[in-house]
């Protein structure tokens, strides 16, 4: 009995020529130098922090190339799957501003040339090559169950020789076709696998994008290329789909190194270009006993790409953190070059880490704050509306209504040179400024914290003096401060820090303690933005009923 024989015993209804797909997903017509990537998640529902690493690098490297960058979804493993797994995966997707130039849009649509873009819908695809496979002699059926192939470990691990279906280990490899053919129209289960043409005393050489050369011996074990359920297994439906998909750039985790030699042997034999490889390092974390370890999708809730989301941590800057960990030089880049857009920045591979990214919230939030701090007031607000929209009505409410104040608000120390740095994220900025809404200050248990002037009568002949005397609507900031130094004389408090120090027994207190007194009664807060500005924007009328409010309670 031939191979062909065989074949069509197997695969009664499928066309070997594959050629019909290399017509149908030809090469793309890229400009020179341009980067296919794509990521290929399985439709687990969610995206880890460490994917949308990979998926983001793979996106920015293919679009800064005029390239492409595709998503594509490896649902064979049937226990990597859930249902509307891929609703989750684009949502997050989408959250971060991950566009695809192709592949699933929704569980059932896609958009692009090269799809389908579902590996389930892609089975057909698959069964033509291991055909042709079947019909050259690379691949054979293999019918031992699982009860042998745990006694043939077993055998492995007493003899302590290497473990796996190899050489004389490989029962199956050695079948008559003849043998084949009886076991299969007896209805026995079976499995396709390779015939690797390998051998494990020679060397393959991986020429990884991140780490440069590694050399691992060839692969000689005959793996599976399509399970009994009639789908592939990842080895055999990476290296067809991302030949079709003309995938330029393979970026995956580094967990798949050691299948290299599987990928490249198949690659060979299957008569395909191999792509380039760059294996990424998992992103760690910090744990409780300062040791590394992986960020976990069960412990770490930051490790969910949907926290941001929640936190209101805007993307971009996200972006940046993932970029400062992506490559080692992003950082001095960008510091040089605040202003530029960041797909000017030149992506370098070889500055990735290969030991593993860690993963730090807290210098996260800090690139976070001096993103937002960078941002214009009306953009800040119009951000905010779009995250409480979401997540707090009550107070997307107050700012809608008070839109141009709230603006004002947010404009504080803003668009100047060094901006305030205060809001790490869009959930936090109603903790900083929510004393300027009376809706808010009347109506919340005030926890006034005066500091060094603490006596109630002291406090209130202070703030009326202020009101009566020296406040006006129409100074400028200079007039105002000139006026508190006036208000500190009159009051026997130093007007200038330098004259306190020098003889701190000749007065009662220096000029800010009486600002922070003021500060305090209006916002209850030792610590705000520029206090000038708070009394312009609440204007009298406001200081005046929160100074009354001083005391009564
Ligand atoms: N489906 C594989 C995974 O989730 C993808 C690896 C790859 O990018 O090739 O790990």
């Amino acid at each position: 009995m031939t191979n062909k024989e065989l074949a069509d015993l197997i695969y009664p209804n499928v066309s070997s020529d594959v050629s019909i797909y290399e017509k149908k997903y030809p090469e793309r017509n890229l400009k020179e130098g341009a980067i296919v990537t794509r990521f290929a998640p399985s439709p687990t529902g969610f995206v880890h922090m460490g994917s949308l690493c990979t998926a983001f690098v793979s996106q920015f490297v293919a679009t800064n190339s005029d390239g492409v960058f595709f998503l594509r979804i490896e649902d064979t493993d049937g226990k990597r799957s859930v249902e509307n797994g891929i609703t989750g995966i684009i949502k997050d997707l989408n959250d971060f501003e991950i566009k695809i130039d192709e592949g699933a849009l929704s569980e059932t649509e896609s958009i692009g040339n090269y799809g389908p873009y579902i590996q389930s819908d892609r089975k057909e695809i698959y069964e033509s090559f291991a055909k042709k496979l079947i019909e050259e002699g690379l691949a054979y059926p293999c019918f031992c169950t699982a009860q042998e192939l745990d006694m043939m470990r077993e055998k492995q691990e007493h003899k302590k020789t290497r473990i796996g279906y190899y050489g004389n280990w490989a029962k199956c490899r050695n079948l008559t076709n003849e043998e084949r053919c009886e076991k299969i129209k007896n209805g026995e289960k079976f499995i396709l696998r390779l015939k690797s043409p390998g051998n494990f005393e020679r060397k393959v050489i991986l020429n990884d994008l991140v780490r440069g050369k590694i050399e691992m011996p060839e692969n000689d074990i005959d793996v599976v290329l399509i399970k009994s359920d009639g789908l592939p297994l990842y080895h055999f439906a990476h290296v067809i789909d991302d030949h079709l998909m003309r995938t330029t750039h393979v970026l995956r985790g580094e967990e798949w190194i050691s299948s290299y030699p599987i990928h490249s042997q198949l690659f060979s034999i299957l008569k395909f270009k191999e792509p380039k490889y760059g294996h990424l390092g998992v992103v760690m974390k910090i744990d409780e006993n300062g040791g590394k370890r992986k960020l976990s999708k069960r412990k770490d809730p930051e490790a969910a790409v949907s926290y941001y989301h929640e936190k209101g941590i805007p993307i971009d800057a996200v972006k940046l953190y993932l970029l400062t960990i992506a490559n080692s030089n992003f950082e001095a880049w960008l510091d040089c070059n605040i202003n530029t857009p960041i797909n000017q920045f030149k992506f370098d591979f070889k500055k990735m880490s290969e030991s593993g990214t860690l993963f730090d919230v807290e210098k996260l939030l800090n690139i976070s704050k001096n993103y937002i701090s960078r941002l214009k007031a009306v953009e800040v607000y119009d951000n905010l509306v779009k995250y409480t929209e979401e997540y707090d009505k009550e107070f997307n409410n107050l700012i809608k209504q008070y839109k141009d104040y709230t603006i004002n608000i947010l404009n504080i120390e803003r668009e100047q040179k060094k901006p305030r740095k205060d809001y790490a994220s869009y959930s936090d900025i109603k903790n900083h400024i929510w004393y300027m809404y009376d809706e808010i200050f009347n109506e919340i248990k005030r926890d006034y914290q005066f500091q060094k002037i603490n006596n109630l009568n002291e406090i209130k002949s202070i703030l009326e003096l202020y009101l009566d005397k020296y406040y006006s609507d129409t100074d400028d900031k200079e007039l105002w401060f000139d006026k508190m130094k006036s208000m500190c004389d009159e009051l026997g408090y130093a007007n200038n820090m330098k004259d306190y120090k020098e003889n701190p027994d000749n007065f009662k207190g220096n000029i800010t303690d009486i600002t922070t007194v003021i500060r305090v009664a209006l916002t209850t807060k030792s610590i705000t933005p520029d206090l000038y500005e708070i009394i312009k924007l609440l204007g009298k009328e406001r200081l005046k009923k929160r100074f009354d409010l001083i005391g009564v309670e």
